[in-house]
């Protein structure tokens, strides 16, 4: 379990910095830019990040709360090998397929 700590620990802090890097592009004005397309893609990647950026959240909320790595849907353990993989899974093996 502090194997998992320490690795969410370390997703959370390379996205924050990911999202530094973005916020810098806000010095950037889009409507002078040429490169709309180059734009449109960081704006794709910007989007990406606040996403996962959320799940990251979500997790560290559910450690604080005591239910990480308990499936949301049956309310069994999460195979470690599959948090290993997934970090952020909410579900298990078995709920994710069926749901998905
Ligand atoms: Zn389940």
């Amino acid at each position: 379990m502090d194997a998992q700590l320490a690795r969410l620990d370390v997703d959370a802090a390379s996205l924050r910095h990911d999202r530094a890097d973005a916020t810098a592009d806000d010095e950037h004005d889009p409507e002078g830019s040429t490169l709309s397309g180059e734009w449109q893609r960081v704006e794709a990647l910007r989007h990406a990040a606040s996403s996962e950026r959320e799940e990251v959240l979500a997790a560290l909320a559910r450690v604080e709360a005591g239910t990480y790595g308990i499936c949301v849907r049956c309310g069994q353990p999460i195979p470690p090998a599959r948090l290993e993989a997934r970090p952020m899974a909410t579900m298990c093996v078995a709920c994710a397929s069926a749901v998905s």
